[in-house]
């Protein structure tokens, strides 16, 4: 099962660390060709050097998902290197919390691009590379937070994470004339470096607002993007996965006192 990733060509964006990096474990040790692209050399060499030890066939490239120029290289640089691009999980984002009353209209801006309007130059960017090659798949890490909860301090990532699936029913019939595919994976809380910093109370409050009492490994979601990557995926198109855990699930408090 799910074999058909192998020799692939996968682009995971903000792979070297978080849930991108465990999208590319995933499909690297499933043997795909992963290209880690992110901003910073430092984390990206770690993951690169990590997974090399495990036999991987990865790499990393420079890319600001902001930026047009910067995403248009990145694929390009992928294509030369690997000989073509399969897949693309669009995955880096940013998530700085502050309320409306305390944002800069600039903090706006700089979570919408990374998040939202990354996810349509990364895509674009891959258009000319599915058409030559007939075939090609987008996995967009997206979130519970916007689409479905909310969360004070968030306006702006719920926005771009609500947007991304707004973006994806579109994209999915424009990319379907080059028999191309569209989904996203929606984590809830997936447990990464970044949250370890806030401390066992915290983490320990998270799991238990958990139906499964526990938060996400990032190979959770790692292991759901290789679904909607492979060639069993293949009629699956313009759809979204809730990966949480059951965390959306309860009513109540008492509904999960009742578990
Ligand atoms: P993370 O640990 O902070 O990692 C973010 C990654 O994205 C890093 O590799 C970072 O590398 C890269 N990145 C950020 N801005 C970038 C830019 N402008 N250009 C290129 N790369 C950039 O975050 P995470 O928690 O794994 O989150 C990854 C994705 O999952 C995000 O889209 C997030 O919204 C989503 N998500 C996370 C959770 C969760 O519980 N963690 C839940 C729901 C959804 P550099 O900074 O070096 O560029």
């Amino acid at each position: 099962m799910l074999t058909s990733i192998k020799g692939r060509s996968v682009i995971v964006t903000g792979g070297s660390k978080g849930i991108g990096r465990g999208i590319a474990s995933v499909f690297a040790r499933q043997g795909a060709r992963v290209m880690i692209a992110a901003r910073g050399a430092e984390a990206a060499r770690e993951t690169v050097d990590s997974l090399r030890g495990e036999g991987c066939d990865v790499d990393w490239t420079h890319c600001d998902v902001a930026d047009w120029a910067s995403v248009r290289e990145m694929v390009d640089h992928t294509v030369e290197a690997f000989g073509g691009l399969d897949v693309m999980c669009a995955n880096a984002g940013m998530f700085p919390q502050t309320k409306m009353v305390d944002m800069d209209p600039a903090e706006w801006d700089q979570v919408i691009a990374t998040n939202l309007r990354s996810a349509f130059l990364s895509v674009k960017a891959c258009i000319p590379h599915f058409e030559k090659a007939g075939k090609g798949r987008v996995v967009l890490t997206s979130s519970i937070t916007g689409p479905v909860t909310g969360f004070p301090g968030w306006t702006h990532y719920g926005a771009s994470k609500a947007g991304q699936l707004g973006f994806l029913k579109t994209a999915a019939m424009e990319l379907s004339r080059y028999n191309a595919t569209i989904n996203a994976v929606m984590p809830g809380n997936i447990y990464t470096e970044g949250l370890q910093d806030l401390g066992q109370d915290y983490l320990d409050t998270m799991a238990a607002s958990i139906p499964l009492k526990r938060l996400g490994a990032v190979e959770d979601i790692g292991n759901a993007a290789l679904f909607f990557a492979s060639d069993e995926a293949g009629y699956i198109t313009g759809q979204q996965i809730v990966v949480d855990g059951g965390q959306i699930l309860p009513e109540s408090l008492e509904a999960l006192e009742e578990i």
